[in-house]
């Protein structure tokens, strides 16, 4: 992946009263060594983060995932961003971008062992081609998170509606549906709920019905899945969050994993089972992802 642009935020309390950000946001070359080798971000995965798709230059949903990035803060207790400064760090390198489709990345660590402040940084590269898996449709495999349907409740402390750096399990979980034959994964609690794909929500259709796993169930709250049941909503279609148990997986009319960069991309089986693909409905959701979002 070639980056294309990066900067440093040097980070401000959430209550600093300035209104101009631009001598706290240093560019950096993207291609160049950056961390210090004390950071707790690639020792630990101890931060959080935030993937914002852009499209010809504008970044989508900003505020959604700034919200979000503030909500993994507080469940992280990191200090709290500071918002204004984080968007004109955004806007900043949304400037570079080009054409097309391009994902920027927000990135807030612990910062430095021992150091005194978070560290924090933005980057922006070209958006991996997922125009296969938008019209052609992804192949997913169910597989168990190995917690039960309590575990967020009970255990607060493994930070499941945060956003961390801690991927290397749901980068496992991609590699393990490859194994298996499959494009996907989508986590299923040891009690039988659907959760989420290892890097998106999902979205199941019953009929005029839009549904997806409670955000409360620990499962990341989708930026693109909130987005979709807007626009659902003003088509006149039904949305709802509910607990799903894994069945309704293969009763769904149809089936989509959502997210920032993959936009939608329809499921064509599951667990070996065929899903029927309505390619021209997906596309009309591609559209409206594709278009500029606020
Ligand atoms: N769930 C997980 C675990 C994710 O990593 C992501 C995105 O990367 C999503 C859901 C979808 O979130 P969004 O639509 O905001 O990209």
């Amino acid at each position: 992946m070639a980056w294309r642009y990066a900067l440093v935020i040097d980070p401000a309390a959430a209550d600093d009263a300035r209104t101009d950000f631009a001598d706290t946001l240093t560019e950096i070359d993207p291609a160049a060594p950056a961390l210090s080798v004390g950071e707790l971000s690639t020792q630990r995965g101890d931060g959080i983060f935030e993937s914002i798709g852009v499209v010809d230059g504008h970044p989508q949903e900003m505020n959604a995932h700034l919200e979000r990035l503030a909500h993994s803060a507080r469940l992280c207790d990191l200090p709290a961003p500071h918002l204004e400064q984080w968007r004109q760090a955004i806007a900043q390198v949304a400037d570079a971008a080009e054409p097309g489709e391009s994902v920027i990345k927000l990135i807030l660590s612990r910062g430095v062992e021992h150091g005194p402040t978070p560290t924090a940084w933005v980057t922006l590269a070209p958006a991996p081609d997922n125009t296969r898996a938008r019209e052609r449709g992804i192949r997913v495999v169910t597989l168990d998170r190995g917690m039960d349907s309590g575990a967020p409740a009970r255990a607060p402390w493994l930070l499941l509606g945060a956003k961390t750096l801690s991927y290397a399990v749901n980068m496992a979980a991609i590699r393990e549906a490859k194994r298996r034959g499959a494009d996907d994964a989508v986590f299923v609690t040891s009690d039988g709920f659907v959760l989420e794909g290892p890097t998106s929500s999902v979205l199941l259709r019953f009929g005029d019905r839009f549904v997806t796993p409670e955000p409360g169930s620990g499962i990341l709250h989708g930026t693109t899945q909130v987005s979709l049941f807007d626009h659902l909503a003003e088509r006149g279609f039904a949305t709802a969050y509910e607990e799903l148990p894994v069945a309704a997986l293969t009763e769904a009319d149809a089936a989509w994993l959502v997210s920032s960069v993959r936009l939608a991309a329809p499921i064509s089986a599951i667990d070996d089972r065929g899903l029927p693909i309505d390619a021209e409905f997906t596309a009309s959701l591609n559209r409206y992802l594709l278009s500029p979002r606020d």
